[in-house]
């Protein structure tokens, strides 16, 4: 669900950032509704950092103006933060809001699952692509002048998290007068998500959540992609996370919910069982925005669904958008400003964090940032190929 529509009084957030940067920067935007929409997302931004309020509502200001900024007169977010003399954002801890309780599978029948916590799994049709061989590499690194190797792994077909998407697909109005449109449509993306091996799960607009790809197996979801836990570095996530995909679009037309009250539902009761049955932690449940990567250009944000509004709450989760981006802190990747403006304010805070360690490491370890960027890019280099060597390895065998 988006966030309800503030009467105009309450749409301007507390201090000077309201009254000039927010205003200012509203105000070159033509379209009155997509000037509503800027202004209503920045105060729901500032609203929730009350108790950080200064701090945060300048690294709004500074995102914002290099938002505002033509791409030849960026300015890194190091420099804006030194400008103005601000300390960097602080880690966001990670308390895991209650880990879910015990689930179980109830019924099993040839084509739906029934398990306790009202979850109903629609099984026909499943697909299997090939199997899971989790791959995880230790976060401190290799020892000095070693390459990476993965860790020993108890359970390679254990699944290691969850990454979020959406379908991006045509979409209908949630009004029973287009009922007949939304169950076709509705068919045709279950159709071709099947084809594709595209992801483990859907969860169509009437919140039904169909097995796409057996969980075992890998699936098509993740392509070029990282992540990473306080212990573990994932590269290429088909091998280590599941993908759950909604039928919706990030950015619908004005007027449309992202998911339905139904999809939001199912999406709880099935995160809570994949956790549960598998142990995923709460920081491994991520948007694919968040993890995917172009190493062609070292660039974070290839696919941007989930860049902006997946509903971490009503999930379970907590507010993983704040998190450094491990590509960023562990693997010298960067953003341009087309993926914050994109990313709008909130996946902005794990952006400013990751290039904010990145800095911060380089300085402890007596390093120019791009020098420092360029080794922690000839690991990822190093771990990508192997991966890429053992994949071919293990296609020939098969
Ligand atoms: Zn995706």
């Amino acid at each position: 669900m988006g966030v309800p529509l503030r009467s105009a009084s309450r749409l301007a957030p507390p201090g000077w950032i309201t009254g000039t940067v927010l205003h200012l920067c509203a105000g070159r935007i033509a379209d009155p509704v997509s000037r509503l929409r800027f202004l209503r997302r920045s105060t729901v931004l500032v609203e929730e950092r009350r108790t950080q309020a200064k701090r945060t509502m300048m690294a709004v200001a500074i995102g914002l103006s290099i938002v505002f900024m033509p791409t030849s007169s960026i300015i890194t977010a190091t420099s804006l933060l030194r400008q103005h003399a601000i300390p960097p954002p602080e880690r966001p801890s990670l308390q895991v809001p209650g880990k879910p309780a015990r689930i179980w599978l109830v019924e099993k029948k040839d084509d739906f699952e029934v398990y306790s916590n009202g979850l109903r799994i629609e099984t026909r049709g499943e697909q299997y692509h090939s199997h899971r061989n989790l791959r995880a590499f230790d976060r401190r690194g290799p020892d000095k002048g070693q390459p990476d190797h993965p860790l020993v792994v108890a359970e390679p077909n254990r699944p290691a998290g969850i990454v979020f998407h959406t379908t991006e697909s045509d979409i209908a109005p949630f009004e029973e007068s287009h009922n007949r449109r939304l169950q076709i449509l509705a068919r045709g993306v279950l159709g071709y998500v099947r084809q594709i091996k595209a992801y483990h799960y859907l969860i169509d607009r009437f919140g039904r959540v169909y097995r796409v790809v057996k969980e075992d197996s890998i699936a098509n979801h993740a392509g070029n992609s990282i992540w990473g836990d306080s212990k573990r570095l994932y590269v290429n996530l088909n091998d280590s996370f599941l993908g759950v995909a909604f039928e919706a679009q990030t950015r619908p037309q004005d007027g449309f919910e992202t998911i339905s009250e139904a999809q939001q539902h199912s999406g709880r009761i099935l995160t809570d069982m994949l956790r549960a049955k598998y142990g995923i932690t709460a920081e491994n449940c991520v948007t694919h925005a968040q993890v995917s990567v172009n190493p062609d250009n070292w660039g974070v944000g290839a696919h941007t669904d989930w860049a902006v509004g997946f509903p971490f709450a009503a999930m379970g989760l907590p507010d993983n958008y704040s998190i450094p981006l491990p590509s960023l802190t562990q693997f010298g990747f960067t953003y341009d400003v087309s993926y914050v403006q994109l990313s709008e304010a909130r996946l902005w805070k794990g952006l400013l964090l990751g290039h904010e360690e990145q800095r911060q490491a380089a300085n402890v370890a007596g390093m120019r940032l791009t020098e420092y960027r360029a080794e922690l890019r000839r690991r990822y280099h190093g771990i990508y190929q192997s991966i890429k060597n053992q994949s071919t390895r293990e296609d020939h065998q098969e």
